[in-house]
Parts: structure tokens; sequence; C-alpha cells
């Protein structure tokens, strides 16, 4: 059997995965014909010269959120996304988003929708069982924030069996997160069964001194990326058994990192770090085009270990987080 239709056959989970982020350029360009809007024929993707992080958030500002602009589009988007995750053998999905207004509806509006459209996409997709993490971006203000971790909270209590908790996400070189503080520490205080999920150290020099313990104070379930951790959290990470989201293809087509065999997956391995803490994640399928079973791929080659391992390790993963 080849590699990608092994990995197609594991039974996989997903934990970060960006809901706009995730919708296939394909797909994306039919809602765009769908709803009228008018895209470029050539937009900058992963392997255009130079790309960068920021260019990746770039493509959401100008070109996804450009088409995403009201509830039957934001609709259209979480199905193919998760008919897509399907396709690709996930078992379990938890999917991200920041609560925005757009066209005819409010933040709760956007939260509500997306809640509906998770729910249908599953009755139609049986194999599959998918979650909602409600993201809070570091450029919000704490008003903002605020709302969204009520809006996490209402919607947790409606609907339990959907929506299991909050992310912190954002471009980090525009700033940091101290400001969302209060509202985190009130998610935790309000709502303790509800995951806290923070995107950490995606850059080289933290946006505000303190960043990463600022964060690890706010006892985040898990923590996506970790790329930039100095040793000594890195050691406090691994003694709290902190569960870390990889996303091998983000970090490397966004530029964070030089190379798949450089990726601090292979450290992390090698000096044991739990490997159930270890969760393989997509990030943003639609921009870096690596579906979760390429990242499994991607992860034996660069581990160098047998199938069985990898075999063990997806096992292990699902029997942690699939809930
Ligand atoms: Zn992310």
């Amino acid at each position: 059997m080849d590699e990608l239709t092994w990995a197609k056959n594991l039974a996989k989970t997903e934990l970060h995965a960006h809901i706009n982020g995730s919708i296939g350029m394909p797909d994306l360009r039919k809602l765009a014909d769908l709803k009228g809007v008018h895209l470029p024929a050539e937009i900058a993707l992963p392997g255009s010269a130079g790309f960068s992080l920021d260019d990746v958030f770039a493509l959401f500002s100008k070109t996804i959120y450009s088409v995403v602009r009201d509830a039957q589009a934001l609709q259209f988007v979480v199905e193919h996304v998760v008919a897509a995750f399907k396709r690709d053998g996930v078992r379990y999905l938890e999917l991200r988003s920041t609560p925005k207004s757009l066209e005819g509806m409010d933040m709760d509006g956007y939260v509500s929708t997306v809640v509906s459209a998770i729910s249908k996409a599953m009755s139609e997709n049986e194999t599959i069982r998918v979650k909602f993490l409600l993201s809070v971006d570091r450029r919000h203000d704490p008003e903002t924030a605020s709302t969204i971790v009520s809006l996490a909270i209402k919607y947790a209590n409606l609907f339990p069996s959907i929506v299991v908790g909050v992310d912190v996400c954002g471009n980090p070189a525009c700033g940091g997160i101290k400001h969302l503080v209060p509202s985190l520490s009130r998610l935790k205080l309000d709502a303790p069964t509800l995951k806290l999920v923070i995107h950490f150290a995606e850059i080289e020099t933290p946006p505000e001194e303190d960043e990463l313990l600022t964060i690890l104070s706010l006892n985040p379930d898990r923590l996506g990326h970790c790329t930039f951790v100095p040793d000594h959290i890195m050691a406090t990470m691994r003694a709290r058994k902190i569960p870390i989201e990889i996303c091998l293809s983000s970090n490397v087509v966004g530029g964070t990192v030089n190379s798949f065999e450089a990726h601090h997956l292979k450290q992390l391995w090698d000096s044991g770090y739990p490997r159930e803490c270890l969760i393989l994640c997509t990030d943003d399928v639609g921009i870096f085009c690596s579906d979760l079973s390429n990242e499994y791929v991607i992860a034996r080659r660069v581990l160098g270990v047998s199938r069985e391992v990898m075999e063990e390790w997806a096992q292990l993963v699902c029997d942690k987080y699939a809930r």
C-alpha cells in the first residue's frame, strides 16, 4: 500500500483547523462564483517566491473574507470543510473560527450559523464527529474578547456536544495578549469544562515581555505550534504534560521553520515529550494544501519510524482527545 493510502486509512484526530483557512481554493472559487464575488485569477499561495506568515494573514483578510460575507457562505464553507476532512479519514475534528459580524448577522449569529452547519454536516457524515472552538484574536480589545468568551459559555450550555472551548489566534507580530487575560481567566472560572487552547511561540521574538509565561499562567489545555520555546519553558510544559498541536506544513510553508527535517517535532519526539501530547494538525489546509494524511506521511519520514509506530501514535491521540 502506498504511503498516502496508508495514511488516509488511519483513524485520525484533527484538533487545530481554522474553518475559513480550511476551505480549498477550488471550493472557495465555486463559492465566489455563487456569490458574484470576483477573485483575481492569480492568488499568491504557498510556494510563491517569498511567501511568508504575513502573506497567510493577508490571504484571510483580503481573499477569503471577501467571499465569506454572509450566513449562506459561512454555511457553505463549514459543510465543504467537514466533507473534506471526512474524505481524508478524519474521525474526530475540532474546528475553530473567530466570530465576526457578517452581512445580516452579528457575532451571535455567526456562532449560531457555525453550530447549525456543523450539526447538519454531522448528520450527513456519520463517520465524523465535529466540535467547535470560538477564537479570540489577539488584536481584539478586551470588550470583544469578553463577548466571545460569553458566547462560548452560552453556546456550550445550549450545544454541549458541539461547542467545546476557546482558542486564541491572530498574527503574533501584531501584539501580545496581556489585555485578554481577564476574559480568558473568566472562562476558566465560569466554565472549567471548556478547553482553552492558545497559539504559542509562533515567532522568534514574542511581542510582549513574559508573553509565554503569561500564557502558561492561564493553564491552557493545549498549545499550538510552539516553534520558538526556550528550554526552561519547554521543561515546564513537559512537566505539566501540556499537549502541543504540531502543524508541520503550516510552519515550513509559512516560513517560520526552514525545513521539515529542522522542525521541532523531531526534537520533541526524541526528547521523550509524551507522544499522546504531540498532535499532528493542518492549521489551514486550504492555504497550505497538505491534508492531515499528508502530514502523517511527512511526520513518518521526518521521524524515521515504522507504520506500526505511527498507527499506535494516532490511536493514542484518538483515545486521549476524541470526546
Ligand atoms: Zn492556527
